[in-house]
C-alpha cells in the first residue's frame, strides 16, 4: 500500500540494506501485542504470504477469506488483507494470551514491523518506522535477521517483482480503465495470484515468476 507521507517524519531518517543493523529488536514482544490490534487494512497479503499461510493451516484461499483475512481495494486493485475483529479489532490469529498462534507464517508486513519497505528507482529499501512500535529501548539487530525469512534474496526479489507488476496494473487501469475492464482485470489478478492454489513442494518463486509472465502477458506489459 502506498502511503503519502514525508519518509523522514515517519523514520529515523535512514534507509537500511539487509546486511545492516537496525534498532528494531522488540526482544520478543514480550507483554505486548499492540501492532496486532487495530490496524484496519493495512496488514495486506502478497501471494507468498498465501501460499504460506493456507500451507501451514492446510486450508484453502477462500477458507482464510471465511475466517481471516478479507479482500479490499488497493490504490484501485483488489487485495486480501488480515481481518481484524471483535471489540478489541484483534487479527483472529492472535490467540488468548496475546500471542501470534502462526508465529512462523506470519505475513510479511508482519515480520518486518517496526521496519517498513520503501520503494524507489524499481528498488527498495528498509526503514524505521518511529511511531509505530511502542516498545522502547529496542535492541540493534541485522535487518535479515529480523526479516526472519530463508532464501532472502530470492525473496526481495519476489517482493520487488510483485511491488512493480501491481504498480504498472494501476497504471493501466487508471490511464484508459473502463469500471468494466477493472472489474476484469481484478477478477484475473485474484484468480491468477490468489485463489489459484500454490503448489507447496515445488518452488515458490518458480511458480511466481511463471504466474508473473502470464500475467504481464495479460496485461501487454510483456
Ligand atoms: S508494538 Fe512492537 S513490541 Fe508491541 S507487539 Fe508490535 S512489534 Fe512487538
Ligand atoms: S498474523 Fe500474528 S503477528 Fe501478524 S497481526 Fe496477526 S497475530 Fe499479529
Amino acid at each position: 500500500m502506498k502511503r503519502n507521507v514525508d519518509i523522514s517524519e515517519i523514520s529515523d531518517g535512514r534507509l537500511y540494506s539487509s546486511n545492516d543493523m537496525v534498532k528494531a529488536d522488540t526482544g520478543g514482544c514480550i507483554g505486548c501485542s499492540a501492532c496486532c490490534h487495530g490496524m484496519g487494512d493495512t496488514i495486506i497479503l502478497d501471494p507468498y504470504d498465501v501460499a504460506r499461510l493456507c500451507e501451514a493451516l492446510q486450508i484453502s484461499f477462500e477458507e482464510l477469506l471465511q475466517n481471516n483475512a478479507q479482500l479490499n481495494i488497493v490504490d484501485g486493485i483488489i487485495l486480501p488483507n488480515l481481518k481484524m475483529a471483535g471489540e478489541e479489532q484483534a487479527c483472529t490469529f492472535l490467540n488468548q494470551d496475546g500471542r501470534c498462534r502462526i508465529h512462523q507464517a506470519r505475513p510479511g508486513v508482519c515480520r518486518l514491523f517496526p521496519l517498513g519497505r520503501y520503494y524507489e528507482g524499481r528498488d527498495f529499501r528498509y526503514f524505521l518506522q518511529i511511531h509505530e512500535c511502542q516498545k522502547s529501548g529496542r535492541a540493534k539487530v541485522k535487518v535479515k535477521k529480523w526479516v526472519d525469512t530463508p532464501r532472502l534474496a530470492a525473496y526481495e526479489e519476489y517482493i520487488l517483482s510483485w511491488h512493480y507488476f501491481l504498480e504498472d496494473a494501476q497504471h493501466i487501469l487508471n490511464q484508459s480503465g473502463t469500471d468494466a475492464l477493472r472489474k476484469q482485470v481484478n477478477m484475473y489478478l485474484l484468480k491468477q495470484f490468489y485463489f489459484k492454489p500454490w503448489e507447496s513442494g515445488p518452488d515458490f518463486y518458480l511458480q511466481f515468476a511463471e504466474r508473473l509472465r502470464e500475467g504481464k502477458r495479460y496485461l501487454g506489459l510483456a
